[in-house]
């Protein structure tokens, strides 16, 4: 292709929304708001306040809280550097992957130019401390340091054309390249993959154990995984959870806190609800039961599939997770953590659950239920709806009480929720609980220069009076203004020509029986809030 046609070809370039993102676009967004102001008005009569966090955190608080061997943090995080280093890292790059070539003098003077000026701007960014002062970064300056000394030593070592950059200083022999490799020039970021972890950090960075116990907190808002997208699981997907933070365990807050999602549920009128519950132990109890359970796994692994080989090393737990139909008859014959709980874990375990049903809270108790996230402990539930397929979970919650020191804070217990709210909306939407396209109440139909200026006014005092208006930009013909009208599904049309402006008597016509009546300005609100009173 010719320079040209690719520059023709690159701006017809049609621009889509990125994979495993979408467009959540009206009338559907009506649902998604009906959804959001239900939990603010259901969470706010339980006590809970809002709290907003920011999109982005340190990747080391997402690593450190959710866990390095989960999927999340292993390979599912957006994660990127957050410097201001663009040309230095770009220099960088050329000197760590491009090789000088060695016959050519000017190759060489060139390369060891470029590695002499990276030296000079990494050390003054260091010294001005633009750049992160890590361990790392002060080695990789002093290696290159020595590496840009040696460079023509270095040089007659070069064989077959490629450099040797192995440098010799203080008797030891250091690989530059690595080194180079490993540099930070800002901080590393990821956008946030939950907001568990933000919360935690919020609580501890605000002194929030200050304030009356227990905190409660809720929050709303996308999250951000490279997931494998399907229907039901996306890239960036929206998420409503509360956590509550404080002093105590209390089986009543676990119970709270449920009866809380339920009671969203409930009022949002979702259909097939169901609710699991388990206990997963705790430090105590928990190890010597995983140990167990690897133990039983050991012993049938030949009858596992590759997943569940691979997991009874890195998480046996998560083996009871299987969806696979072949290993479901082995499933059933593992041990259970239920009767492996220590003393203190079966009665808090117990408690939730008398708590429960004094709330009238129906649940089913589910012993392969484990979370995917390290922090959780004891109490763990899920919910999951109708007409989601496979990835049918809408909430998994859980208790984690050693976050909040993980992340640098005081001892403190926590136990919170997340709602999948993309897959709330969709399950509402199977149920047939998709609103309709928005319509208007009134359309203003006008024609001529004065009806304009009055139909600006009108739309002004019907508006303030709450009504949906229309007021068309241009002059229209009557007939067509009512087509209009009727597409949009208008309830009724206010007709204002000439003679209704000269008369003070304005026409309405109700769109659904055709019928028209003349009122005056007043009288037109008067009888518009009458309708609306009746009609509700
Ligand atoms: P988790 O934070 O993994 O415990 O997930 C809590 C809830 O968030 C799940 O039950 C799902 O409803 C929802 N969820 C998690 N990941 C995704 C995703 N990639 N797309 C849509 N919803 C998700």
């Amino acid at each position: 292709m010719s320079e040209g046609a690719a520059k023709k070809e690159e701006k017809r370039r049609k621009f889509q929304a990125i994979r495993g993102t979408r467009d959540l676009l009206p009338p559907e967004t009506a649902l998604w708001n009906r959804v959001e102001q239900t939990a603010h008005e259901v969470f706010g009569t339980f006590g809970f306040g809002e709290i907003r966090v920011p999109i982005f955190e340190p990747t080391e608080l997402f690593a450190r809280s959710i866990g390095l061997d989960t999927d999340v943090v292993s390979k599912e995080m957006y994660t990127f550097e957050d410097h201001d280093f663009g040309e230095l890292d770009r220099l960088r790059s050329t000197i760590t992957y491009r090789n000088p070539d060695i016959e050519n003098p000017h190759s060489v003077s060139l390369y060891r130019d470029q590695l002499n000026d990276f030296v000079r701007a990494f050390g003054e960014g260091i010294s001005s401390n633009q750049i992160p002062r890590t361990p790392e970064n002060l080695r990789a300056l002093e290696t290159l340091q020595h590496f840009a000394g040696q460079i023509d030593s270095l040089a007659k070592d070069w064989t077959g054309g490629v450099l040797i950059a192995k440098v010799r200083f203080d008797g030891r022999v250091v690989d530059a390249r690595e080194n180079l490799r490993r540099i930070q020039f800002g901080d590393v970021l990821s956008l946030r993959p939950e907001a568990t972890a933000s919360v935690c950090r919020a609580y501890i960075e605000h002194g929030m154990q200050s304030l009356p116990q227990p905190v409660k907190l809720y929050y709303m808002g996308p999250m951000f995984r490279r997931e494998r997208p399907q229907k039901g699981r996306y890239r960036q997907f929206y998420q409503i959870g509360a956590e509550v933070l404080g002093g105590s365990d209390a089986p009543a807050i676990d119970a709270e806190v449920i009866e809380m999602v339920m009671t969203f549920f409930d009022r949002l009128e979702l259909h097939g609800v169901q609710l699991d519950i388990n206990s997963i132990g705790d430090r105590n109890c928990r190890p010597k039961y995983v140990e167990l359970l690897r133990a039983e796994l050991l012993k049938v692994k030949d009858k596992l599939g590759a997943d569940s080989q691979r997991r009874i090393e890195t998480n046996p737990l998560r083996v009871l997770d299987s969806k696979l139909e072949s290993e479901q008859g082995i499933i059933a014959t593992l041990p259970r953590i239920a009767d492996h709980l220590c003393e203190e874990c079966a009665v808090h375990y117990a408690a939730v659950k008398h708590q429960l049903e004094m709330r009238g809270v129906i649940y089913r108790e589910n012993w392969r239920l484990v979370r995917g996230l390290d922090y959780y402990m004891r109490t763990t539930f899920e919910i999951t709806a109708q007409g989601l397929g496979s990835q049918n979970a809408v909430c998994g919650g859980g208790r984690y009480d050693g976050l909040v020191e993980l992340l640098g804070g005081p001892p403190t217990k926590g136990i919170g929720f997340a709602i999948g709210e993309d897959r709330l909306i969709l399950s509402l939407q199977e149920s047939g609980k998709a609103p309709a396209q928005q319509g208007r109440d009134v359309y203003i139909a006008w024609m001529g220069e004065r009806a304009h200026a009055t139909a600006i006014r009108a739309a002004k005092d019907l508006r303030k009076g709450g009504f949906s208006v229309e007021l068309p930009p241009v002059e229209q013909k009557f007939g067509k203004a009512l087509g209009q009208a009727d597409k949009l599904g208008a309830k009724y049309a206010l007709i204002l020509g000439d003679n209704e402006v000269s008369e003070g008597l304005w026409t309405l016509k109700t769109l659904a029986d055709g019928s028209q009546a003349k009122f005056t300005e007043p009288d037109l609100l008067e009888h518009l809030r009458k309708q609306r009173a009746l009609s509700s």
